[in-house]
């Protein structure tokens, strides 16, 4: 079985053609400034090729992805009809869904509706959907989301402390994002804990950074809430802020609310604190030349994340591992070594050796006297696309 996987962004589309029964990917790449003038980077047959070539919309970067699939050097496949099913990353799938769908009309009102939440994200899905579903016309859908695998978290975890009426009337609420990541990471690390009962939190280090706690495979609860502002500190983004400081912000800046949010999501977090990249490499090489204001950015990147890993050890009642992966998590050796300085207390000790060993595989780094383990986990958000895509269209 071929699974193709898509993941539309406004500009942008993700992909990648899987076989999700050997994990085979035969082909990946990204297609970029989709109708401005358009870039394309493709993998397959351990070959890797950039192109400029024109994309006014996501329905002709599907068509340029699907050419090179089937023509040429790059080809991997004869013709698309190959291809057994599509998987989406879909951002927002709100409370109406707890796991991956097939897609059908109901479905995409239902996503149509969750817009408003998402209003960054959840259009350039569903227009990813729509052109799949013209240009391989009886072809299943799937539709897998990044909130799903929180959707098990307690009210008590997922509710804002605003009044209920707004809960009720407006899906005021905690959603959470990278559910693919955290599920992914948390179910390696079940397996190399060999434990069924397990406490794992899952540090998930990216542009985007979100944390997460999750007791006997399930999200009980992570950082980032109703919209990915909320949370740890990341690229861009502030995470956690005093409501009050958007009032204060709007009034002295004279910004309106959306210009303040966005002000708080694009030009806030390392970028905005650092004043120098949101690119965490900038950051620490301006750092080890003797920039205060950079190491102040890495102090407080690492300080907001041991914040919630010991908070989140408290809901669980205990740590079995803390898990690190994305960008940051898995090539940054420094951020983890000063996550778990200090948290000696709870059981963790990491190994300075091991930490430093780079490589793509999961790995231990913690000592051997380690009550809690500490993992690097490489996410891999593709495979559960095309695996849940598998499972719920095998049998069609
Ligand atoms: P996205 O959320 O866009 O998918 P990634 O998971 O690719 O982000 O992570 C990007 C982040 O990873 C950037 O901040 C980048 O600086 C950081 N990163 C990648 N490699 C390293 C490294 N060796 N040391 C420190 N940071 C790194």
């Amino acid at each position: 079985m071929l699974v193709f996987i898509l993941n539309a962004g406004s500009s942008s589309l993700k992909y990648q053609l899987m076989n999700p029964e050997t994990t085979e990917v035969l082909a990946s790449g990204l297609c970029e400034r989709i109708g401005i003038d358009g870039k394309l980077i493709h993998e397959s047959n351990d070959k890797k090729i950039k192109q400029e070539i024109e994309m006014p919309t996501h329905k002709e970067a599907i068509e340029v992805v699907l050419n090179i699939l089937t023509k040429g050097e790059e080809k991997v496949i004869d013709s698309i009809s190959q291809i057994d099913a599509i998987g989406h990353r879909v951002v927002h799938g709100g409370e109406f869904f707890n796991s991956s769908v097939i897609v059908n009309d109901d479905v995409i009102t239902k996503l149509e509706g969750l817009i408003p939440l998402a209003p960054l994200h959840n259009p350039a899905n569903i227009m990813g959907i729509k052109i799949a579903q013209e240009i391989m016309p009886g072809k299943p859908n799937v539709a897998v989301f990044d909130t799903a695998f929180h959707q098990t978290m307690p009210a008590s975890n997922y509710m804002y402390a605003v009044p209920y009426e707004d809960y009720k009337d407006y899906g005021v609420r905690k959603y959470g994002f990278h559910g693919t990541s955290h599920y992914y990471v948390s179910n390696e690390a079940r397996k190399m804990l060999n434990k069924e009962d397990s406490k794992v939190i899952v540090c998930h280090l990216g542009n985007g950074s979100s944390i997460c706690a999750v007791r006997d495979g399930k999200s009980i609860d992570t950082s980032m809430g109703l919209t990915p502002l909320e949370g740890l500190v990341m690229g861009t983004r502030s995470g956690d802020i005093d409501a009050g400081v958007l009032s204060y912000l709007m009034e002295k800046k004279n910004m309106t609310a959306a210009e303040t949010v966005n002000y708080l999501n694009k030009k806030s977090g390392l970028l905005g604190v650092s004043g120098i990249s949101s690119d965490l490499r900038e950051i620490i090489e301006a750092a080890a030349s003797g920039n205060e204001r950079a190491q102040t950015t890495i102090d407080m990147k690492c300080s907001r994340i041991r914040k919630y890993i010991c908070s989140y050890a408290g809901s669980l009642e205990g740590v079995d591992a803390i898990c690190f992966t994305a960008g940051i998590g898995e090539n940054a050796d420094l951020i983890r070594e000063k996550v778990c300085d200090g948290l000696e207390f709870m059981g963790v000790e990491i190994d300075s050796d091991k930490n430093k060993v780079r490589n793509d595989k999961n790995r231990e780094i913690n000592k051997d006297s380690s009550k809690t383990k500490i993992y690097v986990i490489p996410t891999n958000e593709e495979l559960v696309i095309a695996q849940d895509t598998y499972k719920l269209t095998k049998a069609l």
